[in-house]
């Protein structure tokens, strides 16, 4: 079995989340740490959390997925977008810790012409500080699609980031599909041969959570474009093998297709169809 959810609003709080992702149909959730954009993060609600922690027990749902914000670049070119991206990296590691056991995703930023050689042990010094205070949060890297600079566009570029954090044992990968895809990795015609590929490289004790998401645009195209399950070049049936893989099985896959919550019922009950038995 999986876990299986989307991105929700953290506008009204942990249980309101909690209350959504249940009735979506699901058993497990991401969302943004603070307004995607970035920006200052809501005050933590301590009544709030304990009481989503009972409903997150008494519900089954599984490790959440938080998302850092997209303006988070810790190897921009500009000092104050570094310093800034940093801050929020640290202040949400302090956020996590209230609600611990959950998994903290962020993209490992855009060199923005510095080159990875230069961002890459950058992004591990930040990492370095950031899970000096993740006692109870794993820190997840997203597999990205290497649209424009971006790091972390192969499963070498992440194992680089990895080889130089000093004390790594709160540190995974998330995997997500349209990413990899478009990263150039063959989804479609052998998933076994990238799984064995991610293990070689990074491996597989390191792959902690799934962006589950069809994608708009041919393999190694770099584009970074979601599509609705079934519905892009990746297709139905090698998103099933995927959902249904044994090595898979007991992670949350988060859906980041293009959908509003109707859309997300359907697709959270295809999936929970695919996985039966599993
Ligand atoms: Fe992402
Ligand atoms: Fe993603
Ligand atoms: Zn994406």
């Amino acid at each position: 079995m999986i876990y299986i959810g989307n991105h929700l609003s953290a506008s009204k709080g942990f249980l309101a989340m909690g209350k959504q992702c249940v009735k979506l149909g699901g058993n497990t959730f991401a969302f943004f740490t603070r307004n995607p954009r970035g920006g200052k993060a809501k005050d933590i609600d301590e009544n709030d959390v304990e009481k989503f922690l009972a409903f997150k027990e008494e519900n089954g749902i599984g490790p959440l997925v938080a998302h850092a914000p997209y303006t988070m670049n810790l190897c921009a070119a500009k000092e104050d977008i570094r310093r800034f991206s940093k801050e929020m990296l640290l202040d949400d590691m302090k956020r996590m810790e209230y609600v611990p056991g959950n998994y903290y995703n962020f993209h490992p930023g855009s060199h923005v012409g510095q080159g990875a050689d230069a961002a890459i042990p950058v992004i591990a010094e930040a990492l370095n500080e950031a899970l000096s205070l993740a006692k109870n949060t794993t820190v997840l890297l997203e597999t990205m699609a290497g649209k424009g600079s971006e790091v972390g566009r192969d499963f070498e570029e992440l194992r680089r980031i990895i080889d130089l954090v000093e004390d790594s044992k709160n540190l995974g990968v998330c995997f997500d599909t349209c990413h990899t895809w478009d990263g150039g990795y063959d989804i479609v015609g052998d998933f076994d041969h990238v799984l064995k590929e991610f293990d070689e490289i990074i491996g597989l004790d390191r792959l902690k959570a799934v962006h589950l998401n069809d994608s708009m645009n041919p393999r190694e195209s770099h584009k970074d474009r979601h599509q609705k399950l079934g519905q892009g070049e990746i297709g139905e049936e090698a998103l099933k093998y995927v959902v249904n893989h044994p090595l898979l099985q007991g992670k949350p896959f988060i859906l980041e297709t293009p959908n509003e919550d109707d859309g997300y019922v359907k697709e959270i009950a295809l999936i929970k169809e695919w996985n039966k038995g599993q």
